[in-house]
């Protein structure tokens, strides 16, 4: 089950939206203005957001940044379909670009696609040979044995597994696991990867890039 948050202005796409979405797979909100979407994204976890650009009180740019703080996906809805648009709303962060009008096949798939992607769906996220992660249960089975990760392990883990082959800074690492500023100690965050490497047999492939940090190789 995974929430959605709409925020649009449309009230008939927004019910439009809620009732084909709503159902086993996912639960939800309706913000109509941009502050309303605000505060609900504070209020309750979302897994996803669907973002109408020309929406009153913020508009989906300030919302976008406000989703991006809270590391909350975004597909942005809107009817302006300029390349410009489109391009500006994928360089600010956004995960998708839908234009109205759409079909709705289409936004389900979509919305599909997003939440795989960035790991919020329950389903079991590989990493071959012979790693398994259940993001809904968070546990981790290493050949079909269960592998005990301290929480940290496991954020690290994730955070891995979705930037396959791309080298992941020290400092973005620590901001994204530990949620705090990187003040430099790159020890902390060098001693769980470590820790997390060897319990997983990664050694080979989760390799340190000098000056950088570390590259999960696939
Ligand atoms: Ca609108």
């Amino acid at each position: 089950m995974n929430k959605i948050l709409i925020a649009e202005d449309e009230s008939a796409i927004a019910n439009l939206i809620r009732t084909a979405l709503d159902g086993p797979d996912y639960r939800c909100g309706v913000a109509a203005d941009g502050l309303a979407a605000c505060d609900l994204l504070e209020a309750e976890p979302f897994d996803l957001v669907l973002l109408d650009i020309m929406l009153p009180g913020a508009d989906g740019y300030e919302v976008l940044d406000y989703c991006r703080a809270l590391e909350v996906p975004v597909i942005f809805l809107t009817a302006k379909g300029t390349v410009e648009d489109r391009v500006k709303g994928l360089r600010l962060g956004a995960e998708d670009y839908i234009t109205k009008p759409f079909e709705l096949m289409e936004l389900l798939a979509r919305v599909e696609t997003v939440l795989r992607r960035c790991g919020k769906t329950g389903r079991v996220l590989s990493l071959p040979p012979d790693i398994q992660i259940d993001t809904a249960g968070r546990t981790v089975r290493r050949g079909g044995v269960p592998v005990a990760l301290t929480a940290k392990e496991y954020e690290l883990l994730l955070l891995f597994v979705q930037n396959k082959n791309v080298a992941l800074y020290r400092d973005r690492i620590y901001e994204k696991v530990w949620g705090e500023s990187y003040l430099g100690d790159s020890r902390t965050v060098d001693l769980h990867i470590q820790r997390m490497r060897k319990k997983l047999g990664l050694e080979g492939r989760l390799v340190a890039v000098y000056k950088v940090g570390y590259r999960l190789e696939v």
